[in-house]
């Protein structure tokens, strides 16, 4: 079996963006671990973590907390928390969200075991409502959340959320209190609370002008070429025929598309690299393929591998779609390594 589609990650770059996120945030430094770790690998991830000296990791599900049982007790917890079906895995803490989980929480074998509790001061999402406090007498809380809506906007929400999560604090004895993500870690000192929560930073994503040029890009998509074609003046490219040659062009067809995750929006916007010669798209991104313009990189072959340009912010400025879902949709059929 050939190797023709790569995810290259870099380990210094995830742990240089742990650290700065530590030393910005001053108060200990968890990581949003869901999906994957957002595409890149959850298994990697958490050990890159846990040898930088992350202790605190966050799963959505219990199916996601599975696969994670070499990390230590007491450092997972799962965000959805305690449903009707889920069972437990020891040394794991839910993040109860509703009354009715704190209820069955309670009345479960494990009601002495210490949870977390989500209070949702504003974003109406998931969490106990402030009028639901009362239920959480008797439980023994590790860490009281609550998750910010617009921290990577200035919006007045913030602080609202900031005001009604220190009034939650009055009322609610816990060990810790969170409510920072990655972008709440830039809203500064008094967002950061006991622990913060940052997820799309730690991977290469920029929540907020201020992590420009601290955070380092983590993922880069690496795809073979599998045709070198001559493209005559007046002809056109790919499906549709949205791109018509200006000149006769030199096109490398390389191997990736849609279905990778490289979606379709960077149809004549995305570009790739050869030694720092930027390949740019031409035409439409097909399921499984690109074409590129390499009229200026005579030297290709065949079988010559390429990085697409991945940078989150800007990858996300050019076409509409988030960081979150660029990092997320990224596709099974990448070998995922760590240089
Ligand atoms: C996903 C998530 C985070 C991380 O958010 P980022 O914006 O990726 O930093 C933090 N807290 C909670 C509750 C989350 O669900």
């Amino acid at each position: 079996m050939r190797l023709s589609l790569a995810l290259q990650h870099q380990s210094s770059a995830l742990v240089a963006n742990y650290r700065h996120l530590e030393h910005r945030a001053a108060t200990a430094t968890g990581a949003a671990i869901k999906a994957d770790a957002y595409g890149l690998g959850v298994k990697d991830v958490a050990k890159l973590l846990l040898d930088a000296g992350c202790r605190d990791f966050f799963v959505s599900t219990w199916w996601e907390a599975a696969e994670l049982d070499f990390l230590p007790p007491g450092t997972l917890a799962v965000l959805h928390g305690f449903g009707p079906d889920d069972g437990v895995h020891p040394g794991v803490r839910p993040v109860l969200v509703t009354p009715q989980q704190v209820a069955r929480w309670k009345a479960s074998a494990f009601a002495a075991e210490p949870c977390d509790v989500m209070v949702d001061t504003g974003m109406n999402r998931l969490g106990l409502g402030t009028k639901d406090l009362g239920c959480l007498e008797g439980l023994s809380v590790h860490t009281l959340h609550s998750h910010l809506a617009c921290a990577d906007d200035d919006d007045a929400l913030n602080r609202m959320q900031l005001e009604r999560f220190l009034a939650v604090r009055q009322v609610v004895r816990a060990g810790r209190y969170s409510l920072a993500n990655s972008a709440g870690i830039y809203l500064g000192s008094e967002f950061a609370f006991d622990l913060v929560r940052p997820g799309l930073a730690l991977y290469g994503g920029i929540p907020r002008a201020e992590a420009r040029g601290e955070i380092r890009q983590v993922t880069t998509p690496t795809a073979r070429i599998l045709q070198m074609r001559d493209v005559p003046a007046g002809e056109s490219v790919g499906y549709n025929a949205t791109f018509v040659a200006p000149r006769d062009m030199r096109v490398a067809v390389i191997n990736i598309g849609y279905a990778d995750g490289y979606r379709r929006a960077f149809s004549s916007i995305g570009s790739a690299r050869a030694n720092d010669q930027r390949l740019p798209v031409i035409g439409r991104v097909s399921m499984d393929l690109v074409t590129l313009d390499a009229t200026e990189a005579p030297y290709l072959r065949e079988g010559d591998w390429l990085e697409l340009d991945f940078n989150l912010e800007q990858a996300s400025a050019q076409t509409g779609i988030s960081q979150y879902e660029l990092l997320t949709g990224l596709g099974r059929r990448f070998k995922r390594s760590w240089i």
